[in-house]
């Protein structure tokens, strides 16, 4: 059987779904691997780089393929070119691509959405949200410290001592505590606020501050954090106005899963901050932890500069698209039918019965099997 390694189409995609390093994995288990030309380019991977791994170069790759595996959704126009019954592998939020999926229902495809994985332990190396998170919030720090036209780390000369950078984070999930580890490791005073009960541990365990907000946590379900209610919200704003006025650099990452991200920090509140200070939000692509801030831009608020995080893991495309093939390996590698007799090697076999399987699984033989997905849709 055939897979195909898609070259992303949609603008400022620079990950690719599969490396050279790993399409031996995929020959291992059986299949033929075919790449669109220049798929990996973006990310400084060449087709010849493919060849000597043992994939094949080919324009049509997608056409005859069993499974094709992309970072993005593919378009609609690519979605008609597929076999039907063939399979996908790649992000798809159901919610913003409510067109795709009818389509990819409609031309019988079995679609698969990386941030469908369940968060089980078994599902862990499948993860490609803490996978891109990690990278995400690595480059979150990075630019802070880039744009911080002062140190991050306490040095001590002999022409006098310069005093440590004062990095205020919000959201300690994947993506803020990489952002923690990373401040700290830049040699910055870090402290950080979480709405859950867990984080406060997992933030002292990276050597920074928790902030402590004398505020009910909000747990939800699997490990993420609820909503918050409109007097909550503006109560923890008030209470963390005066961390966020008095930090030279603020990084923002919180989000709820399936709403908008929240509003943690008012204009007003970044109008507090000194001269030269700088706020990076990641969030600003799904509604923004900072008011102002615009994706992919850097504003003025006050005065502060704010940059407003846009594709994050795509602006490093290189070690997000390693890390991102792993991660489809790992699920190909599960949908796989193992090699016994009578089975042909390399057969993709998704077992509907898993629950990573059924998890992930958003259209199945002309339907849509994501029952929220569904239940907005049909
Ligand atoms: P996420 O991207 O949904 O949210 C980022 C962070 O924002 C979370 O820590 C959340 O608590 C925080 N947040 C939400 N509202 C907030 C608010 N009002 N103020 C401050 N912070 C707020 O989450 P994520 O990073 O994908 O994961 C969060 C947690 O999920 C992890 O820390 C972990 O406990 C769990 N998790 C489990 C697995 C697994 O079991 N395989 C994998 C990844 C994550």
């Amino acid at each position: 059987m055939k897979i195909a390694v898609a070259a992303e189409t949609r603008d400022g995609e620079s990950r690719v779904a599969m490396v050279p390093e790993l399409v031996g994995k995929l020959t291992g288990l059986g299949y033929d691997v075919a790449v669109e030309p220049g798929a990996g380019l973006h990310a400084l991977l060449s087709d010849d780089e493919y060849v000597a791994a043992g994939a094949v170069i080919d324009a049509d790759a997608i056409a005859d393929a069993d499974v094709v595996v992309s970072v993005q959704p593919l378009s609609m126009d690519r979605i008609r070119r597929l076999r039907r019954g063939a399979a996908t592998v790649s992000f798809l939020p159901t919610t913003t691509e409510q067109d795709t999926v009818r389509d990819l229902r409609d031309c019988g495809i079995t679609a698969f959405a990386m941030e469908l994985v369940p968060r089980i332990s078994r599902a862990q190396s499948m993860d490609a949200l803490s996978s891109q998170a990690l990278v995400a919030g690595y480059r979150c720090a990075i630019v802070a410290a880039g744009m911080l036209r002062r140190f991050f780390p306490l040095n001590m000369t002999a022409a006098g001592t310069v005093q440590p950078a004062e990095v205020v984070v919000l959201g300690a999930g994947v993506a803020g505590l990489q952002a923690i580890a990373t401040a700290k490791r830049l040699g910055a005073v870090v402290r950080a606020y979480d709405v859950r009960a867990a984080a406060a541990e997992e933030i002292r365990s990276m050597g920074a501050k928790s902030i402590d907000l004398d505020l009910e946590t909000l747990e939800g379900s699997g490990g993420y954090a609820r909503e918050m209610t409109q007097d909550r919200a503006a109560r923890q704003r008030e209470l963390l106005a005066p961390y966020i006025a008095n930090a030279d650099a603020l990084i923002t990452t919180a989000a709820v899963p399936g709403r908008q991200a929240p509003l943690l920090v008012t204009a007003e509140m970044v109008e507090q901050m000194s001269p030269g200070s700088v706020v990076v939000d990641l969030a600003a692509e799904t509604g923004g932890n900072v008011e102002g801030s615009v994706p992919g831009e850097v504003v003025r608020i006050g005065n502060a500069q704010v940059w407003g995080g846009k594709n994050v893991p795509s602006q490093m495309p290189g070690p997000a698209s390693r890390l991102y093939a792993q991660n489809v390996v790992n699920i190909l590698t599960l949908m796989t039918a193992p090699t016994v007799e009578g089975v042909e090697s390399g057969t993709f076999a998704p077992d509907f019965d898993d629950e990573i399987v059924t998890g992930s699984c958003v259209t199945h033989d002309g339907e849509i099997r994501h029952e929220p997905t569904r239940a907005a849709l049909e």
